[in-house]
């Protein structure tokens, strides 16, 4: 049998030519949507957004940012999701809690923060003085990790554009990062949560608290003063931000455990 192709090889170098228009036009699209916060460059680390200047709200974007990410298949835990968890709330929410990814109920519910864990933070939230609807609430990754494993680089570096975009259109003034995985994609570092929590950290322009994740104070309810205390300086803040809660907020369950 002669195997000789019907087609010549086409030249390396028009391959290359080609492949490179296609990215092109790919970073364009997401640049012109605003899900890619730094062109040419990463889009892995905190460092990659623009500095942030006076925080600029940009009205009914998010919906607009939904139906850009679409059925998304860019990374590959689109597989094995039941729903992609976007994020509930107020789009003009001044405060902004951000978890690593939704677990078995949030991809059941397709809501992020719905279990024992939710209901946690829900109580945390309250005790601040806010409610659920009047901060907003989403994750670093928008899919579930097979069995509730921690976010990998590649999955992260495909969903974070997106989370970028959220903040850039939500424009909190302060955003608490829920557990190491959060903490450490917002901020760009690879410290532990110990070391990070109890003291803001900028995120160009932005602050951020890290502290424990509720799915962690579960475990360790003795970890519940600390992260107490972490909120009481969030609170402190937007006080001093001239931001006031919907509800006077005080000591209760939450930081008593
Ligand atoms: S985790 Fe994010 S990037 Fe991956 S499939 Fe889900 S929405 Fe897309």
């Amino acid at each position: 049998m002669d195997s000789t192709p019907d087609t010549p090889p086409r030249d390396p170098r028009d391959e290359l030519a080609e492949l490179t228009a296609q990215l092109r036009a790919r970073l364009a699209r997401y640049v012109a949507c605003g899900a890619w916060a730094a062109p040419g460059g990463a889009t892995s680390r905190a460092e990659a957004e623009p500095a942030a200047q006076a925080p600029v709200r940009e009205p009914n974007r998010l919906a607009q940012l939904r139906t850009e990410l679409g059925e998304c298949t860019r990374c590959k835990l689109h597989s094995t999701r039941r729903s992609i968890v976007w994020g509930v709330g107020d789009e003009n929410a001044p405060l902004v809690f951000v978890g690593e990814a939704p677990g078995e109920q949030e991809d059941r519910r397709g809501e992020p923060f719905v279990g024992p864990a939710g209901e946690l933070l829900d109580k945390m939230i309250e005790a601040m003085g806010w409610t659920r609807d009047s901060v907003y609430i989403t994750n670093i990754l928008m899919c579930r990790p097979p069995n509730n494993r921690n976010p990998q680089p590649d999955e992260v570096e495909q969903c974070l554009p997106f989370l970028n975009a959220k903040l850039q259109t939500i424009a909190p003034r302060i955003i608490v990062a829920l557990g190491r995985p959060s903490a450490n994609t917002l901020l760009g570092t690879d410290a532990p949560i110990s070391t990070l929590r109890g003291r803001f950290h900028d995120r160009h322009g932005v602050q951020v608290m890290p502290t424990f994740h509720p799915a962690y104070l579960l475990r360790e309810p003795d970890k519940k003063r600390d992260t107490w205390n972490d909120l009481k300086l969030v609170m402190a803040e937007l006080d001093r931000l001239g931001i006031k809660p919907p509800s006077p907020a005080g000591d209760s369950a939450a930081s008593r455990g």
